[in-house]
């Protein structure tokens, strides 16, 4: 039996496996931040946020919400091809969210799709991000969270975002490649406009929630620059000491 298929049998044996549980009790946090999410002292994402600290394990949002939403954005089939032979593998790219506020984007690659899924979702929710929402429509000026504050532009690649506040009743007016993104967020009602290509699922969701992160990077653009020096504090992940 070559490497190649062992692994290969290996890797079915792990699709096979249903999608783990989180189990607090064993979980072994190895962040400062980690162990204060196990013991209770911080009990919301948004404690989370307010303490600057970057998420390091995807465990700290298993803990902090019950019931995370999970979206696929693109699902890719990928050849490499080598002197041995070609090598196909799979770049599944996602979307979680709690529809209160929070969403994170994450890819993984791996040889088979569903460890491939897994990946993106560890990943994704890494990159969970606070989003601003509000009523910014002048049409509706009412107090809720159904909108975003004020106007907002993203980028990726060669492709520009807007999204503007729409008034209660409009609904996401905008494209079904990222209309996940913004019920994921907890956004009911918004207007957008595209410049550039779109046909790149990921990119497109990626200039949306880039668009979505510039809300807050405006208003807390000084707490940022202090958060960024704790960070280097506190990203070497801790020993075992026991
Ligand atoms: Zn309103």
């Amino acid at each position: 039996m070559t490497p190649q298929i062992k692994r290969r049998e290996r890797n079915q044996r792990r699709e096979r496996r249903p999608e783990p549980v989180f189990d607090k009790e064993a979980w072994m946090p190895k962040t400062e931040l980690g162990k204060k999410v196990k013991s209770g002292q911080i009990s919301s994402l948004d404690d989370v946020f307010k303490s600057g600290k970057k998420i390091m394990e995807s465990e700290i949002i298993d803990c902090l919400v019950s019931d995370l939403q999970v979206k696929i954005v693109d699902v890719k089939k990928t050849t490499r091809v080598t002197r041995a032979g070609r090598h196909f593998s799979f770049r599944v790219s996602v979307i979680v969210g709690d529809g209160n506020g929070h969403i994170g984007v994450g890819t993984g690659k791996n040889i088979e799709r569903i460890t491939a899924q897994q990946k993106a979702i560890k990943n994704a929710k890494l990159n969970i991000v606070p989003i601003k929402r509000g009523c910014g429509s002048w049409e509706c000026n009412c107090t809720k969270l159904h909108s975003i504050p004020f106007k907002t532009v993203g980028k990726s690649a060669s492709l520009r975002v807007e999204l503007l506040p729409a008034p209660n009743g409009v609904g996401l007016a905008v494209s079904d490649t990222i209309k996940p993104v913004l019920q994921l967020a907890g956004i009911v009602d918004l207007w957008s406009n595209t410049r550039g290509s779109t046909d790149t699922k990921l990119n497109f969701v990626r200039a949306t929630v880039n668009a979505l992160e510039n809300l807050s990077s405006l208003k807390f653009a000084n707490e940022k620059e202090a958060i960024i020096e704790e960070d280097e504090e506190e990203a070497t992940i801790e020993e075992d000491k026991e």
